[in-house]
């Protein structure tokens, strides 16, 4: 992933507060995109333009192509608070970030979340590397708020749960592997229907890290379904289950493997 710069000069008599509006909207709906990646952007004002700081997974995010329907309303009231387009300069590679999938389509995708992560919770299945958001192949200009929104949830529970001297003892772990939590079904629901769009696999991961009993967890069914979906071999080195009716994939409880 990249690090780069966007300035926006200002064009126009303009304020403080409206131009920092502006931008936070536009970097917003950049994020909602999967154009940005993290949550925090360093912007400052330097003379006679405002500069963010700002992690791209590839080089092409910011192209008017990969813009949402909200973003390119976005874009175009920049210039309402007095400033332009932004230009764009690529600083360099995060060396902090992992690789974004290159492949040009996917035939399957895989909804995976973890804490640590600020890439695209959608995979290629093939490479189990993160898909820029915006290289989906949704064709109806929505944004994915609701998907980002909810990984922000994800990696709040998940990272508590992670968490040796956690402060929500065991909540945060059930809604985190618990197929039947809020989370999970929020996170299921959208691979759901964003398979029906797409009209490909999205499986979606289900994380198990602790189990009463470690015999029995490697033996444990679909949850969705009840059904055997134990695999022959893991999957990319992670997924020790795949249901193909349910879409879902899941491991052996992290504490139970050797
Ligand atoms: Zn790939
Ligand atoms: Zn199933």
């Amino acid at each position: 992933m990249l690090v780069a710069e966007l300035e926006f000069k200002i064009i126009a008599d303009t304020s403080f507060a409206d131009a920092e509006k502006g931008i936070r909207f536009y970097l917003e709906k950049l994020i909602f995109q999967g154009q940005i990646l993290g949550r925090e952007f360093p912007t400052y004002q330097a003379q006679d333009s405002f500069f963010s700081r700002v992690v791209l997974p590839q080089a092409d995010a910011l192209d008017k192509a990969s813009h949402s329907k909200a973003g390119l309303i976005a874009l175009e009231l920049l210039q309402q608070v007095g400033l332009s387009y932004p230009k764009l300069t690529i600083l360099g590679y995060d060396l902090m970030s992992n690789h974004t999938d290159p492949c040009p389509g996917h035939a399957a995708l895989i909804l995976f979340c973890s804490f640590s992560a600020t890439n695209s919770v959608l995979y290629c299945a093939e490479h189990f590397a993160p898909i820029p958001l915006y290289k989906v192949g949704r064709t109806s200009g929505e944004d994915f708020e609701s998907l980002v929104r909810w990984q922000l949830q994800y990696q709040a529970l998940d990272e508590i749960q992670m968490q040796e001297k956690r402060v929500l003892f065991k909540s945060a772990e059930q809604s985190v592997q618990g197929f039947y939590s809020g989370l999970n079904q929020q996170g299921y629901k959208q691979a759901r229907a964003l398979s029906k769009e797409l009209n490909k696999p999205v499986y979606y991961y289900l994380y198990s890290g602790s189990s009463a009993d470690c015999v029995l967890d490697a033996e444990k069914k679909c949850p969705s379904c009840g059904s055997d979906w134990k695999l022959g071999q893991s999957w990319h080195g992670l997924f020790d289950f795949c249901c193909e009716p349910c879409q879902l994939v899941s491991n052996i409880a992290f504490d139970c493997q050797p």
